[in-house]
């Protein structure tokens, strides 16, 4: 078995460069060392081995990860990634992001993520299900409703989260509280498929009250079209920006007049790509969308797409993290030094643990909202997480990712030291 290993951006695996994000906040903060020291590890990193007889009879052996950060704050949560570069210091670092962004959302939760090191593109749908049962049932013993929550992330599903949700449930009983991200017929939330994307957009929209923007007319960019983007686009269209590029794995489209979102969203849905769709466009590389003339960038896909190497080309005055740690450390000074803003991830991407501890809620009280409530509540929370990190910002001068680290380490840190863990 070869398991592919993350090649590191700018120098940095994943793990160091987010450790790089704490470790200046912890700075900025004055962390006691004793806190910093329980903080710079995780609780616990799992590695299980998933085999599956394949459908032509070969062996297919898969490395699977669930790691631990931080359960200070309540039971583990975070997403389950099915990617061949998901391996165990890609699932540290993300992990460790969910323990800062719960805490930055002010939600009652820990930080966790999974990693399934597998392209699901290369997988039937038997074997996707097969392959999630067994993942499951290997993670059983670390997992539950107070325990550890996963729910959707890259390359993940309402479908898998809820074959996940029956294995767990084959073993431990009835649990839909378990996993969030579920199909609404399992006890999923309405809403809660759209959270991350349409949540990118409500801070957004709260960002550009407290800056006196406009959305409507600005040139959006969004770099990868899966879930997140695809909400993103969608909602900013709907608000009268003007979405000019989007990418996803098969290459770019751009038109200046503004892509038809919807008709994008209808070859993806159907199993395209993007350089499919007959949206009037000319093809770009996905090199080129990033560093495209426009106001708002998302990067939505994978992490370490903004790097050292390119930060000085992003002609966006905003980036908007909808992906998690797509921005390396080089690069993030660059583009404070240009002046260029960033709404980092564990602010930006927010939604969807949002919408998920909404699920776990209603499940937990076997009740269900509307989605007007989700949306509601959604966009409340969101709201109130953005203008504590701006006001941080402006209070203390520094960049909304230092503000968005110090406000969520200051409470993680006081829950590690009111349980006794120093
Ligand atoms: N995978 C998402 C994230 O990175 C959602 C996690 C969750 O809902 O638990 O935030």
């Amino acid at each position: 078995m070869t398991v592919e290993t993350t090649a590191p951006t700018d120098g940095l695996t994943p793990d160091a460069a987010v450790r790089l994000y704490v470790d200046n906040a912890a700075r900025a903060v004055g962390l006691e060392d004793d806190v910093a020291q329980v903080l710079g590890s995780s609780y616990r990193e799992v590695t299980v081995q998933v085999p599956l007889r394949r459908d032509d009879g070969s062996l297919l052996v898969a490395q699977g990860y669930r790691v631990q950060h931080n359960g200070a704050r309540g039971p583990y949560k975070g997403g389950l990634r099915y990617h061949p570069e998901a391996d165990l210091d890609e699932v540290r670092a993300l992990a460790s992001l969910m323990t800062w962004k719960t805490a930055l959302l002010d939600l009652p939760f820990g930080g966790a993520k999974g990693g399934l090191q597998v392209d699901p593109r290369h997988l039937s749908e038997r074997e996707l299900q097969t392959l999630t049962r067994k993942f499951a049932l290997s993670l059983s013993h670390v997992l539950g409703v107070y325990r550890d929550i996963p729910a959707p992330d890259v390359n993940t599903n309402a479908q898998v989260m809820a074959w996940f949700m029956d294995a767990y449930s084959g073993r431990h009983g009835y649990s839909p509280a378990a996993v969030t991200g579920k199909p609404i017929d399992l006890g999923g939330a309405p809403g809660r498929e759209a959270a991350t994307g349409r949540g990118l957009v409500y801070v957004l929209e709260a960002a550009a009250r407290r800056w006196g923007w406009d959305l409507a007319g600005r040139r959006v960019v969004v770099q990868g079209f899966g879930n997140v983007g695809t909400w993103a686009a969608r909602d900013l269209e709907a608000l009268g920006a003007r979405v000019v590029a989007v990418s996803d794995i098969g290459g770019g489209v751009f038109n200046d007049n503004g892509l038809d979102v919807s008709r994008l969203i209808e070859t993806v849905a159907a199993g395209g790509s993007v350089v499919d769709s007959d949206t009037p466009h000319t093809k770009l590389s996905n090199d080129e969308v990033l560093t495209l003339d426009c106001d708002i960038l998302v990067p939505a896909a994978l992490g370490g797409c903004i790097t050292g190497a390119n930060a000085a080309d992003i002609r966006a005055s905003l980036v908007v993290e909808g992906a998690n740690h797509p921005v390396s450390p080089a690069a993030d000074e660059i583009l404070a030094d240009r002046g260029v803003r960033v709404i980092p991830d564990i602010l930006a991407n927010g939604g969807g643990v949002t919408g998920s501890y909404f699920e776990w809620t209603q499940n937990i009280q076997q009740f269900q909202w509307k989605e007007d409530r989700f949306n509601t509540e959604l966009r409340d929370r969101l709201d109130r997480a953005f203008n504590d990190v701006a006001e941080y910002s402006e209070s203390h001068e520094c960049t909304y990712r230092l503000a968005s680290y110090s406000i969520a380490l200051e409470r993680v840190a006081r829950a590690v030291r009111l349980r006794g863990y120093v």
